[in-house]
């Protein structure tokens, strides 16, 4: 019967190989992937939209380009849309 007791043997090694593969495998990942200050960053602050009247686009107030018109102010995504909507606007008053 000895070749039952090699095979039971192997067994026994193949068992005690895959549990260290698998607390391996467990140390690994438990190890954190990124520095923790990733996730202690603060949640970035509600930040005001404004509709660029000319291409739709919505802008945050702090980025936005400005145009103060009639009493109220504008905010557009870039620069462009600012031009070419003013010179809509003079086109339309000057017709
Ligand atoms: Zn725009």
């Amino acid at each position: 019967m000895d070749f039952l007791a090699e095979l039971f043997e192997v067994f026994l090694w193949v068992v005690f190989a895959l549990w260290l593969v698998r607390r391996i495998a467990a140390w690994l990942s438990r190890r954190p992937a990124r520095p923790p200050q990733m996730q202690q960053q603060p949640p970035a602050p509600m930040k005001t939209l404004h509709r660029d009247p000319w291409c739709g686009t919505y802008v945050a107030e702090d980025i936005s380009h400005r145009l103060d018109e009639e009493g109220k102010t504008l905010h557009f995504c870039s620069e462009e849309c600012r031009m070419r909507y003013i010179a809509r606007q003079r086109h339309s008053a000057g017709a």
